[in-house]
């Protein structure tokens, strides 16, 4: 665990009166990949019209009764062996008793003594390289609530209960974080585990993926400090911004002789400032109970193995096989499977071809180009079969390296077979020596000052490649030309 004695320098936050560290916990609520809600039929599609996905059930009509959607008990399980999680073959809903304009229940049932996911792991790769396992200390399934509006009308509020009901799992990690950093490095993996999984979509903009996110501040080597719990982010970004605001928040306090108070906070994205929302003194005593409408949700290891049976292959683990297959650095690794359907792509173009080559050009020419154009992966306008082609070329040695990001570039706004437009434009290199001695010979005869020079300066080697590049159109082959310079120069 990445506890304090591993805890770096550099996580450390200077106050006016030394370091602190800081502490962080994430409770994550992360929607249930599912076409039904947890204990009713109707449907979980984003953004239908107010109230259309809404059952009895959902809204709560006396005498309705709850009935487990197994699909949902299924995600959980996978989503538990996916963190390396303990799973427990019985659990226990009960309700969390509440008023809330939108939990027209006057409860949530959720899971409190006896969640269905217990103690699991996950590891995070920060990009210093550095490797920390941040620990989960449960994972439990509840209701979502509907959503109250409040812009729609002068004087009143109305409430959409389509979300009512939808299955949340509330994932809990210990308080294992340091820095904002391994903080939004969680979140990022978290979503990446998820997203894998196939059982929660981690699409935060919609609201699939919410983080309670847990700030104390300490004198390294000090017991934990008292708490405040940010509700409710709904971006990385913003996760680290409010930690960054609330270590500080605290640090002033501390420093000031003060003292933390427990309270539940908001984060104001427009300002990058946290806010008092209920101190722990209102905090509602939630009389949790068993549901008495439901029984223990109990089942075999018969499920789990099945489900255990057919996971996908996790990042971690295909991060492993692509650096032991492919020879690829563990930080390329790590990039390449954030996204599986980058991941995907890149084995597409590593296939029969050097993986090293495969992840530079993926990574650096391809992601670096989406990244500047704003796309994703799915919408790139080159292929993997295209990439792969030109990959073709330079180790064929009928391309340099510089020409195939030339070629590149055409590919990516006209498209085309690489190896047809190789041959339409001309560009094929030429590796004739004849024809490049030709046009060396010509550079040595033109400038005899230049000869004589890089006789005591080798550096200038780098001027005489540069006009054969020049004098060919880049096509020369970079070796053959190396090599007859040298020879001819007398280097
Ligand atoms: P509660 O039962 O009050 O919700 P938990 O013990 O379940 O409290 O913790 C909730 C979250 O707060 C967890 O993610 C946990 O890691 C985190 N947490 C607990 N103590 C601290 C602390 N001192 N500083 C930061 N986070 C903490
Ligand atoms: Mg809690």
């Amino acid at each position: 665990m990445s506890g304090s004695a591993k805890a770096g320098k550099s996580k450390l936050i200077k106050g006016a009166t030394g370091d602190w560290e800081v502490v962080i916990g994430m409770e994550v609520h992360a929607q249930v990949s599912s076409e039904a809600k947890l204990f009713s039929g109707a449907s979980t599609e984003f953004g239908g019209e107010p109230n259309n996905h809404v059952s009895l059930v959902d809204a709560a009509m006396p005498g309705m009764l709850p009935v487990i959607n197994e699909e949902c008990v299924r995600q959980a399980v996978r989503t538990g062996l996916g963190l390396k999680a303990q799973i427990n073959k019985k659990s226990v809903f009960d309700r969390k008793n509440y008023f809330y304009p939108d939990l027209p229940q006057g409860y949530q049932i959720s899971q409190y003594l006896q969640p269905v996911v217990g103690e699991g792991i996950v590891i995070v790769d920060m990009l210093d390289g550095e490797r920390i396992e941040i620990g989960i200390e449960r994972l439990h399934l509840e209701q979502d609530a509907g959503k109250s509006m409040h812009d729609q009308h002068p004087t009143m509020s109305f409430v959409d209960l389509n979300r009512s009901g939808v299955a949340l799992m509330e994932i809990v990690s210990k308080p294992d974080l340091r820095s904002s950093d391994e903080a939004k490095a969680y979140l990022t993996k978290l979503r990446t585990i998820l997203r894998y999984l196939g059982t929660c979509d981690g699409n935060m903009e919609q609201g699939s993926m919410r983080a309670d996110v847990n700030v104390s501040v300490r004198r390294p080597g000090d017991e934990f400090g008292t708490r405040c719990e940010i509700k409710n982010v709904n971006s990385i970004r913003f996760a680290g911004q409010a930690i960054e605001y609330e270590a500080r928040r605290q640090i002033a306090i501390l420093e000031d002789g003060g003292s933390i108070d427990q309270e539940t906070r908001l984060f104001d994205p427009k300002n990058g400032e946290t806010r008092s929302m209920r101190s722990k003194e209102e905090a509602h005593d939630y009389r949790y109970f068993p549901d008495p409408d439901l029984l223990p949700l109990e089942f075999d290891d018969v499920l789990i193995e099945e489900l255990a049976a057919s996971l996908p292959e996790l990042p971690d683990d295909k991060r492993q096989r692509f650096i032991d297959e492919f020879g690829l650095k563990p930080y390329d690794a790590s990039v390449l499977v954030a996204e599986k359907r980058s991941s995907d792509f890149f084995e597409v173009v590593a296939n029969g071809r050097d993986g090293k080559v495969a992840a530079n050009w993926v990574i650096n020419e391809l992601f670096g180009r989406l990244n500047k154009e704003g796309l994703d992966i799915d919408s790139s306008p080159v292929s993997a079969d295209q990439l792969g082609g030109i990959i073709d070329l330079i180790s064929k040695g009928d391309i340099s390296g510089k020409i195939a990001k030339d070629v590149f570039e055409i590919v990516w706004t006209e498209g085309g077979d690489p190896a047809e437009i190789v041959e339409a434009k001309g560009l094929k290199q030429v590796t004739d020596t004849g024809a490049i001695e030709a046009i060396i010979d010509d550079i040595i005869a033109n400038n005899p000052d230049q000869v004589e020079k890089v006789k005591v300066k080798p550096g200038l080697m780098g001027w005489f490649v540069g006009q054969v590049m020049k004098a060919s159109q880049g096509k020369a082959n970079p070796k053959a030309v190396n090599d007859i310079l040298k020879d001819k120069l007398g280097l």
